[in-house]
């Protein structure tokens, strides 16, 4: 799906905002389960949630307090300009006011997270713990087959297989 994301980002030079949904399985883990993403023919190139997506997102947090819900805002980058690769400060910028600005994600009830789909298909996951104001990144991500393996994402530039991380999110 995400990388259904990244062919329509690099065909319509156009970034694509969407929102994930999972749980923490175990430490530092996440499984997304749930993509959504109501993208509608958008006057800008810059990727802003929709009220659609607002309002997707609300009913996914009303009821959902303090259960292990994660929610990721995601996003994805065309090839235009230098920062495509990674997160822009703009990027950074919006995650913290959205961690900031809503009190579900500041008190941690929900934890939020953001990803990065960049042109070249590499999945790039964040965190930010507003506690010591630090980003984190996941640099251990998989996807889960229709045979129910996971096999390793690209992220960040790295190759997975080289990697000891303990960090992994899933999807
Ligand atoms: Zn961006």
């Amino acid at each position: 799906m995400l990388l259904a994301i990244q062919e329509a980002t690099n065909s319509t030079n156009q970034e694509f905002p969407f929102f994930l949904y999972g749980k923490e399985i175990g430490n530092n883990q996440i499984e997304f389960t749930e993509f959504m993403s109501a993208s509608n023919n958008r006057q800008t190139i810059e990727a802003n949630f929709n009220q659609t997506m607002i309002n997707n997102l609300q009913n996914r947090i009303n009821g959902n307090l303090n259960n292990g819900l994660v929610v990721c805002h995601g996003h994805s980058h065309p090839p235009i300009g230098n920062f495509h690769q990674n997160f822009s400060l703009g990027d950074f910028t919006s995650f913290m006011q959205m961690n900031e600005e809503n009190p579900v994600f500041k008190n941690r009830q929900v934890e939020l997270t953001s990803c990065l789909v960049t042109s070249t298909g590499d999945i790039n996951f964040i965190f930010y713990d507003n506690t010591n104001q630090n980003f984190y990144r996941f640099t251990n991500v998989m996807v889960k087959g229709k045979d129910n393996n996971y096999r390793p994402v690209n992220c960040y530039g790295l190759n997975q297989k080289e990697q000891l991380n303990t960090n992994s999110i899933r999807r």
